[in-house]
C-alpha cells in the first residue's frame, strides 16, 4: 500500500507502518483471532467519516449534521439484521470487551451471578477475570470442561445452573475449539429464569459464512467482535431479541460509551456486505478444512491436540504435554522464524499463565491468503522443524527464510 501523505507529513510512523506491512507479508500468521481486512473495509476505516459526532441513534441525535451518517449506520444495521437474522442490532460498540460491558450492564445489576466458561480453559477476560470489570463487578461461577474428554459437558453445566441459580449464562470462548450445545444452553438458562448471553466474538465470521449453527435466534443477547473470523474493522456489535433492544442500546449509549465511530461503522458495513456474498461461505468452509489438516498434519508429528481435534476454525497444542517445549518457549521460538502463535492455557493445565503448556493456532488469516489443506501440512511441518531446532540459531535463520519463501506465494488482500 502506498501512504504518500505519512511518507511526507510524518517518516517516522511511515517507516513502522512499513515494516509492519512486511512483517505480515513476510510471515505465517496462526493467531487465532487475527485476520487481513480487504482495501475496501480499509478505505472506509480511512475516510473523512471520522470527523463526524454523532453520539445517540439514527433519528435521534445529540449533534446535527447527522443525516448521512444516519444512513451509513443503518446500513450496517439493516446488513447485520440479514447476515445473523437478528431481531435488533446495536453496531456502535468499540470492541468486544466494551460490548460485553454494556450487556452486563443492560441485563443486570452489580453482584449478580453469572455462570461463565473459566477462562484458565478457553473463556476471555470479560468473562469474568478477577481484574476485568466483569469479575470485579459481578458474581461470576464457572464451568468447565471435562477432564477425560477436554468438552463441556452440558450435564454438569445444567447441574451448576440449577444449584447456583445464575441471573446470566454466559456462552462463548476465545480458546475453545468445539461446537457450543447453544440449544441445551437456552434449555438449561429457561429452566433457571437466566439470561443466555452467547459471546461468538471468535466464531461470527463462520456463523455468518453458515457454517456453524447460528445462535442469534436462539439467544437473548448475542455480542460479537467485527475483527476476527468475520474480516471486518476492529469493533464489536451486538444482537438481540427486541425485548431487550432498548436496554441493550441504552447501555452502549449513555451507559459506557459517548460518540459512536462513524468510519467504522461504515467499514463494518463493508464487511456485513462482504460477509452476504456466495463466496463468503467457501471462505469460512476452508477455514474449517483448513483448521482440521492443520490439526492431522501436527498429531501425525506426535503433538497432542486438546480434545483431539477441532470443529471451528482454532487448536490448542499440548506442546509441554507432547514435546516437554513449554508454551512461552514455543511462542519465542516461532516468533523467530517468523510464525505468529500465541501461548495458551489447556484445560487442567499444570503450568502457570505466563508459561502454560498450550499454544492456540487459528487458521482464518492464513485462509483469507488464500490457503488450502496441503498449505497446511507445510505450515505444520515448518512449525516442527522450529521446534525441533529451537537452540540453533543458524538452522532458525534458514527456516526464516522458509517461512518468508512461504508467505510469499500468498497475497495479502489489503495490501497488495
Ligand atoms: C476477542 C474477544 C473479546 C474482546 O475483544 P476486544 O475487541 O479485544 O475487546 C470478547 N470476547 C471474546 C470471546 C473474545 O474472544
Amino acid at each position: 500500500m502506498n501512504y504518500p501523505s505519512i511518507q511526507k507529513e510524518d517518516p517516522l510512523v511511515y517507516e513502522i507502518i512499513k515494516r509492519e506491512e512486511q512483517r505480515q507479508k513476510e510471515g505465517i500468521e496462526l493467531i487465532a483471532s487475527e485476520n487481513y481486512v480487504s482495501k475496501a473495509v480499509m478505505e472506509a476505516m480511512g475516510s473523512i467519516l471520522t470527523n463526524k459526532y454523532s453520539e445517540g441513534y439514527p433519528g435521534k441525535r445529540y449533534y446535527g449534521g447527522n443525516e448521512i451518517i444516519d444512513q451509513a449506520e443503518t446500513l450496517a444495521i439493516n446488513r447485520a439484521k440479514e447476515l445473523f437474522d437478528a431481531e435488533h442490532v446495536n453496531v456502535q460498540p468499540l470492541s468486544g470487551s466494551p460490548a460485553n460491558l454494556a450487556v452486563y450492564m443492560g441485563l443486570l445489576n452489580p453482584g449478580d451471578k453469572v455462570l461463565g466458561f473459566s477462562l484458565d480453559q478457553g473463556g476471555h477476560l470479560s468473562h469474568g477475570h478477577p481484574l476485568n470489570f466483569s469479575g470485579k463487578l459481578y458474581t461470576i461461577i464457572p464451568y468447565f470442561a471435562e477432564k477425560d474428554t477436554e468438552v463441556i459437558n452440558m450435564d454438569k453445566v445444567e447441574e451448576i445452573a440449577l444449584r447456583e441459580k445464575p441471573k446470566m449464562i454466559l456462552a462463548g470462548f476465545s480458546a475453545y475449539s468445539r461446537d457450543m450445545d447453544w440449544k441445551r444452553f437456552r434449555i438449561i438458562a429457561d429452566k433457571v429464569g437466566a439470561y443466555l448471553f452467547a459471546d461468538i466474538a471468535h466464531i461470527a465470521g463462520l456463523v455468518a459464512g453458515k457454517q456453524l449453527e447460528n445462535p442469534v435466534p436462539i439467544c437473548d443477547v448475542v455480542s460479537t467482535t467485527t475483527h476476527k473470523t468475520l474480516r471486518g474493522p476492529r469493533g464489536a456489535m451486538i444482537m438481540c431479541k427486541e425485548k431487550f433492544a432498548s436496554a441493550i442500546d441504552k447501555a452502549v449509549f449513555p451507559g459506557v460509551q459517548g460518540g459512536p465511530h462513524d468510519h467504522i461503522n461504515a467499514a463494518k458495513a463493508i464487511a456485513y456486505g462482504e460477509a452476504l456474498k456466495p463466496d463468503f461461505q467457501d471462505y469460512a468452509k476452508q477455514i474449517i478444512k483448513n483448521a482440521r489438516a492443520l490439526s492431522s498434519a501436527l498429531q501425525v508429528l506426535g503433538y497432542r491436540i486438546v480434545s483431539g481435534g477441532t470443529d471451528n476454525h482454532l487448536m490448542l497444542v499440548d506442546l509441554f504435554g507432547s514435546k516437554q517445549i513449554t508454551g512461552k518457549e514455543g511462542e519465542k521460538c516461532l516468533e523467530q522464524v517468523g510464525i505468529s502463535i500465541n501461548k495458551n492455557m489447556i484445560p487442567f493445565d499444570p503450568r502457570k499463565p505466563m508459561d502454560p503448556s498450550g499454544i492456540r493456532l487459528g487458521t482464518p488469516a492464513l485462509t483469507t491468503r488464500g490457503c488450502t489443506e496441503a498449505d497446511m501440512k507445510t505450515v505444520a511441518d515448518l512449525m516442527h522443524e522450529a521446534l525441533m531446532n529451537r537452540t540453533d540459531e543458524n538452522k532458525l535463520a534458514a527456516i526464516k527464510e522458509k517461512v518468508k519463501d512461504f508467505s510469499l506465494k500468498f497475497p495479502v488482500p489489503g495490501i497488495e
